[in-house]
């Protein structure tokens, strides 16, 4: 039988108590706040935020670092809103998943595709012979469409002013999605460019807690991006690579880059309110449910730029309730949607989402995150809403 010792200076423990006042795990209260918080807990089991937070205060490294709730967590943050003392459970989970006795824990998809990221750029092991050949094939349909060789999607444009870097998904059993932002960016009407050297918006380092992995993988689209010496880099509808790559970059590379980030939806909404394209609201006539990716909303506070943009190519914007800050996780944060075996596990976090989505009636949701956007669909059919699920962007181009 093996015994756990209480170290009230373990390496962990010292780590999460270098935290400012109202953010410290040392001050937590045991009040169960956050318990009360946590749709998952709240559902059928999942992570229990009181005791992994104890864990921690008490130096209990060991037994929360190969506790499976620590991987069940969505790191939604959801809890930490009505913490009383402000503890911030993304941090204290992304600490314990990066202590080395936790790596057993890590899933094995997720272990994988971090092995393929680092060694090929892509998490899906995608090769630039694979990305040239993918967009010179759909150059090609693009021709059957548009003879202006304009319309074509470019890639590695030295000096372009845009620089896109899709989601994996977009190279793979989404390339209609790519196609899309490709009409998005010819409307746009600016030099525009994507790059054959790295092709992945995400950066599974960060699902891990891994500080070095998740700066390695930056760098990797920091060196391309200046390497074309681009002035914006406009990332896919990703909610964590939003916060890596826009909230945390600086930080994280220890330097600004040399060029400005935006995501996709942030980009259309400024072409839209400066004139530089038209967008048809009656293109969807009919009232769409607004989504908050946890990444997006709760951690980077962007609520209002895709509620905007959505506003213009639909007939009414519906809330689900609570949204923006105390927005509801959809079940898929922190890694559990890129498990290929959660899916059972997916559909219980997920259910306090779907009721939501049940209880606002409309029949078309949009969200700003192609990860939220799957465990939608999923949960769609898993609950028979029937709801069709689109992404903010997706949904503005079919309005021009
Ligand atoms: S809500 Fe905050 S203070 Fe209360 S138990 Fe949870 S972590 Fe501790
Ligand atoms: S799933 Fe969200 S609400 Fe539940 S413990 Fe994790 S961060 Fe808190």
């Amino acid at each position: 039988m093996s015994h756990t010792s209480l170290v009230f200076n373990s390496p962990f423990f010292d780590t999460l108590n270098q935290k400012e006042r109202d953010d410290n795990i040392a001050e937590c209260l045991t009040c169960g706040i956050c318990v009360s918080r946590c749709t998952w807990y709240d559902g059928e089991g999942g992570p229990n935020p009181r005791q992994m937070v104890r864990m921690a205060q008490l130096g209990l490294d060991d037994l929360l670092a190969q506790n499976p709730m620590i991987w069940d967590c969505m790191v939604c943050n959801h809890c930490t809103e009505a913490c009383p003392m402000g503890i911030t459970m993304g941090e204290v989970i992304r600490k314990a998943r990066s202590l080395k006795m936790a790596e057993d824990l890590i899933p094995q998809d997720i272990r994988d595709g971090i092995k393929r990221r680092l060694e090929t750029g892509d998490v899906n092991g995608f090769t630039k012979t694979d990305f040239i050949e993918t967009i010179d094939w759909l150059n090609e349909e693009i021709k059957d469409e548009n003879d202006d060789p304009k319309a074509l999607i470019p890639y590695d444009q030295q000096g372009a002013r845009y620089l896109y870097l899709p989601n994996p998904r977009e190279l793979g059993m989404n390339v209609m999605h790519l196609t899309a932002m490709a009409r998005l960016f010819y409307a746009f009407g600016e030099p525009w460019t994507m790059s054959s050297r790295h092709t992945d918006v995400t950066n599974w380092g960060y699902f891990i807690g891994d500080d070095d992995i998740t700066r390695t993988m930056a760098l990797q689209v920091v060196e391309a991006a200046e390497d074309l010496g681009i002035k914006t880099l406009v990332l896919s509808e990703c909610g964590h690579a939003f916060v890596v790559l826009r909230k945390l970059l600086h930080e994280l590379i220890g330097r600004k880059p040399g060029f400005n980030v935006m995501s996709i939806v942030e980009l259309t909404l400024e072409m839209a309110e400066k004139g530089a394209i038209k967008l048809n609201r009656e293109t969807h006539p009919y009232p769409i449910i607004y989504h908050d990716p946890c990444n997006l909303g709760r951690k980077s506070g962007v609520f209002e730029v895709p509620r905007r943009l959505l506003s213009m190519v639909c007939r009414e914007v519906v809330e689900l309730h609570p949204n923006r800050q105390n927005a509801v996780c959809c079940g898929g944060g922190g890694g559990l949607l890129q498990d290929s075996t959660s899916l059972k596990k997916r559909m219980i976090s997920g259910k306090a989402k779907a009721d939501q989505i049940r209880v606002a009636g409309a029949k078309h949701v949009a969200t700003a995150c192609l990860s939220c956007h799957r465990q939608l669909t999923e949960l769609s059919k898993e609950y028979k809403l029937e709801v069709k699920v689109d992404t903010v962007a997706a949904l503005a181009e079919e309005a021009l």
